[in-house]
């Protein structure tokens, strides 16, 4: 056994606390290290081939590189040892950046601690063997959970590329917040006009099959070979016969809440969210439904000319294949009212969110595009906005942008301006972000065209007086109160993950925040994929997100899929687990916990029937070696032996 330690510099990164030369000086003293050696940059060309040539002068077998994380340069120094004759398997990452010079400043116990490590990091190498990667096929087809302009996006991008594509999106119709929207910042452009074409390309194309009101119940299986649950609920109209002739709306006479419209206004219990739903197929919702809830009504199925209302509909439930995951569930608003009670905590009817005024704002709305005051249906004179309402509120416990508010508040003054020439818009803010391109001039023409008063700071408090509301705050700026009497209060509220993200995220096994925004795997480097393998992500799911990042995020989210969904087979890690058949028991205790179906039964010639690990299915999470009650099943790579001869010289 000869083994090599390279103890990288990263410039000053690691040099800068870390004594480089020190670790590699007391490196020489391990037991089976022949070789041992500080390097400027490992990860460089010169510093790879320091590190090859070096193997082939003192005949090493073993590597262990001290330097950033694995997930960095693993892949790197993988290909210089293979370079070197060696096998991959045999490279031991000592990561002394993150978890040694980043985080400690004292030089000198920096560099005690990474000597620790690098002792261990030698320990593990030396009971590794060398191993070889499998290979197992790629399922060709993509799944889009959600459908809003992200999800759209992605799945046209997939189809386009000739991929079968899946899209679920839970509710009735896909379009998701975007088509809520009125107009769009930065151009001002109709929202539909823009959306609906792309909905009903996805709902016609060849390679898509739009699966609505539906749900991912389960997730099984791994990077190329997925194997998703998937439950349609019964929405009692047959997809297939329904007209969208809206009949069954108009007749329905048990009203429902308009989630579409925010709330504004009502619906029926059977309904069509909007006039270019697509598909445009009435869904019924059987908790506000008469004939559900007293058992008698039946009005919507004597109506339907088309035979499609079907009371006894039952959930389904499919299993399907897929090869690479996209989620794109987008977001919700921040649920203002508790946070709030200084502005009325939703009290005061004509305190409204964004939203809200959005749906008010457009044509095919409740208020068919009329800006009217919910509490009287007049039409109001004085308009205040209010931006940072659940977001850049540490107080709220949100402390993000919600990186849009700044933006549609511009865009929603322009609009109030010219629905209402004569009314007088103001905005409370924090501070205007404009940044994207074209933004700035969207902010102008609100403060110019549309003359609206921008007041820099927050609001206190919302109280009635007579029939109007008083918003007080404090103009910081000119360092005093302002009150302001006005007809209408516009709240910009914050994004918030979609309902059920962190839920989704348990299920397909992807991290998330704090807020159940789904986490990158780098924030830099590789924004679109998930920590695991063939799910990525697209819009406003990983966090407050405009149309544009949005789309972009889609089609970048695509193209990763794309690649994946090209490829005949992948490779696979050799680190997976491995069962000592003398003594396993024959309990299954692993197979109940495998969450990738990778482990079987097999029947032994001396009649005893025992665990077998399939190693194209295995993906070596280590479930299995802990549930194993004689502990005979370990991981290549990882074994028991490894870990403690590795924790062993940690606390020596
Ligand atoms: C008031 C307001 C005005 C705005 N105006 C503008 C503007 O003018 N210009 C601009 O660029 N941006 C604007 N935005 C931002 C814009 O709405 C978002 O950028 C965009 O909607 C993000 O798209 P998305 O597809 O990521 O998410 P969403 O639009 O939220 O779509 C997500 C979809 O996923 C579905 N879904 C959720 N969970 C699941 C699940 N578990 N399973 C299946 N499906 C699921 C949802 O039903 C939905 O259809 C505005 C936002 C607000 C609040």
């Amino acid at each position: 056994m000869r083994i090599g330690v390279f103890v990288c510099q990263c410039g000053t990164n690691i040099a800068a606390t870390v004594d480089t030369e020190a670790v590699a000086e007391a490196a020489m003293s391990m037991r089976d290290v022949y070789h041992a050696e500080s390097i400027q940059y490992s990860c460089s060309d010169p510093g790879q081939r320091q590190v090859i040539a070096a193997a082939h002068q003192h005949r090493l077998d073993r590597v262990v590189i001290a330097a950033c994380s694995p997930r960095m340069h693993e892949t790197t120094f993988q290909r210089a040892v293979i370079q070197a004759g060696i096998n991959p398997f045999m490279l031991e990452m000592v990561n002394i950046r993150e978890q040694c010079s980043w985080i400690h400043e004292d030089r000198e116990v920096a560099t005690t601690k990474a000597i620790d490590l690098v002792a261990a990091g030698v320990a593990r190498v030396r009971g590794q063997v060398p191993l070889k990667r499998g290979r197992v096929p790629v399922v060709g087809e993509a799944l889009v959970v959600g459908g809003g302009i992200a999800g759209i996006q992605a799945a046209l991008d997939i189809a386009d590329a000739g991929m079968p594509v899946t899209l679920v999106e839970r509710e009735p119709t896909i379009g998701g917040n975007m088509a809520r929207l009125d107009k769009t910042f930065p151009t001002l452009d109709c929202s539909s006009c823009i959306l609906t074409p792309r909905m009903v390309e996805l709902k016609h194309h060849e390679n898509i099959r739009l699966m609505v009101s539906s749900e991912v119940t389960a997730v099984r299986g791994y990077i190329g070979n997925f194997e998703v649950d998937i439950r349609k609920k019964a929405t009692c109209v047959d997809e297939e016969k329904c007209t969208g002739c809206r009949i069954c709306e108009e007749k329905c006479p048990s009203r429902a809440p308009d989630e579409f419209n925010a709330g504004v206004g009502e619906s029926k219990a059977i309904s069509i969210a909007f006039p270019q739903a697509v598909p445009l197929v009435a869904a019924l919702r059987k908790e506000h439904c008469r004939q559900f809830i007293k058992g008698k009504c039946g009005v919507c199925k004597k109506v339907c000319p088309a035979d499609a209302v079907d009371y006894e509909q039952e959930d389904e439930l499919h299993t399907e294949k897929f090869g690479a995951i996209i989620v794109a569930t987008g977001y919700r608003l921040f649920d203002w009212e508790g946070a709030y009670p200084d502005y009325g905590g939703g009290l005061y009817p004509d305190v409204i969110t964004s939203l809200q005024y959005e749906r008010m704002l457009s044509a095919s709305g409740p208020t068919g595009g009329h800006i009217v005051r919910p509490s009287d249906g007049r039409e109001p004179r004085d308009i205040v906005f209010l931006s940072c309402v659940g977001s850049r509120a540490e107080s709220v416990g949100r402390p993000f942008c919600c990186n849009v508010g700044c933006m549609y508040i511009a865009k929603q003054a322009i609009q109030t301006r010219e629905h209402l020439p004569d009314s007088r818009c103001y905005v409370f803010y924090m501070d205007v972000r404009a940044c994207g391109k074209g933004y700035e001039e969207v902010y102008r023409r609100a403060q110019v065209e549309a003359g609206a008063v921008y007041l820099r700071g927050r609001v206190g408090k919302i109280y009635p007086r007579g029939d109007k509301l008083v918003v007080m705050g404090t103009d910081t700026l000119i360092g005093d109160q302002v009150e302001i009497e006005t007809d209408l209060v516009v709240l910009a509220v914050g994004f918030a993950a979609a309902e059920g993200a962190g839920e989704l995220a348990r299920r397909l096994n992807i991290a998330y925040d704090g807020y159940q925004f789904f986490t990158e795997s780098h924030p830099k480097l590789r924004p679109v994929e998930t920590t695991t393998g063939g799910i990525f992500l697209a819009g406003a799911c990983q966090g407050p997100k405009d149309i544009p990042a949005s789309v972009a995020q889609a089609s970048a989210a695509a193209a990763k899929a794309i690649r994946l969904l090209s490829r005949e087979d992948l490779e696979t890690s050799p680190m997976v687990a491995e069962v000592n058949h003398m003594r396993c028991i024959g309990c299954f205790k692993c197979a109940e916990v495998c969450p990738y179906n990778a482990i079987e039964k097999q029947k032994l010639h001396d009649g005893r029937t025992v665990a077998v690990i399939i190693e194209s299915l295995c993906q070596g999470c280590g479930l299995c070696n802990v549930a194993c009650p004689p502990q005979v099943i370990s991981l290549r790579g990882y074994t028991d032996n490894q870990l403690i001869s590795e924790v062993v010289e940690v606390l020596r």
